[in-house]
């Protein structure tokens, strides 16, 4: 059987300035270090506003940090009249490993529609980050169409056209849950996450499937990671406001304990 490691991700949104970030990535490290945290146990990554990247990545490679970052979100274009917009390629240049795409805050806030979810699928890797495709379903989805349905719609729409084999990782994140408190339970997760894969084989292949990991995300912390980390095809969680606690944070990375 494929052995997936565990990822924990902490999407820090619009907190923490490229100070405050530094302070918090070496802290994290330090606590990871004391607390011997095995990497093979969960890998962990950060996901900073764009203008903390480089001091975070100055930081992960001045002290050889066991960190991993990435960015929210970044252009579908490479280059050009794009005013505010971030590249790809920029993104690679401060070794950031992944990049966050689709996040319901961006589909609603900026009205990001399939389309654009899978061109950014496609920039990311053009530039060789991997992409932490979101999907998920809203509290009005959820009672139309159930679970699976608007979730695995959003994943076939995003890949379409996509070598799965350039890196992927996917979060179901339903958003009802997102920033709520009120985290799905392990079974809606796994239900969802395990049409996910099933959509995945069917695109990629089977293995490919089975080595692609799959998080769930909204109202994750440290007292209810290990129930979902017990289904077998969560993989993962992507965190939002439990990720800017660093003793929470900290927590939920070691959720092995
Ligand atoms: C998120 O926004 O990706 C998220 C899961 O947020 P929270 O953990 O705060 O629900």
């Amino acid at each position: 059987a494929v052995t997936r490691t565990p990822f924990i991700a902490g999407n820090w949104k619009m907190n923490l300035d490229h100070l405050q970030a530094i302070a918090f990535v070496q802290k994290l490290a330090w606590n990871l270090a004391d607390a011997k945290h095995d990497a093979a146990d969960a890998e962990v990554a950060v996901f900073p506003p764009f203008t903390d990247l480089r001091s975070v990545q100055t930081l992960v490679a001045a002290d050889d940090l066991a960190v991993k970052y990435g960015a929210q979100d970044l252009s579908a274009k490479d280059s050009g009249a794009y005013t505010g917009e971030v590249s790809g390629a920029f993104l690679a240049k401060l070794d950031c490993a992944y990049v966050i795409i689709g996040h319901s805050e961006r589909r609603t806030m900026h009205a990001e529609t399939d389309e654009v979810v899978g061109a950014k699928v496609q920039a990311a890797h053009r530039h060789g980050l991997v992409p932490v495709l979101c999907v998920g379903e809203t509290a009005e989805d959820l009672e139309q169409h159930g679970a699976s349905a608007v979730p695995v719609a959003q994943l076939r729409a995003a890949l379409e056209g996509v070598d799965v084999s350039k890196g992927l990782v996917v979060a179901y994140e339903p958003v009802w849950a997102i920033g709520s408190g009120q985290a799905a339970t392990p079974e809606q997760a796994q239900q969802v996450a395990a049409a996910l894969r099933a959509v995945l084989a069917e695109i990629a292949g089977d293995e490919l499937a089975a080595a692609t990991r799959i998080l769930y995300g909204g109202s994750v912390k440290a007292a209810n990671i290990a129930a979902f980390m017990r289904e077998p095809d969560v993989d993962g969680a992507l965190v939002g406001g439990a990720s800017l606690d660093l003793d929470e944070f900290s927590s939920i990375v070691r959720f092995k304990k």
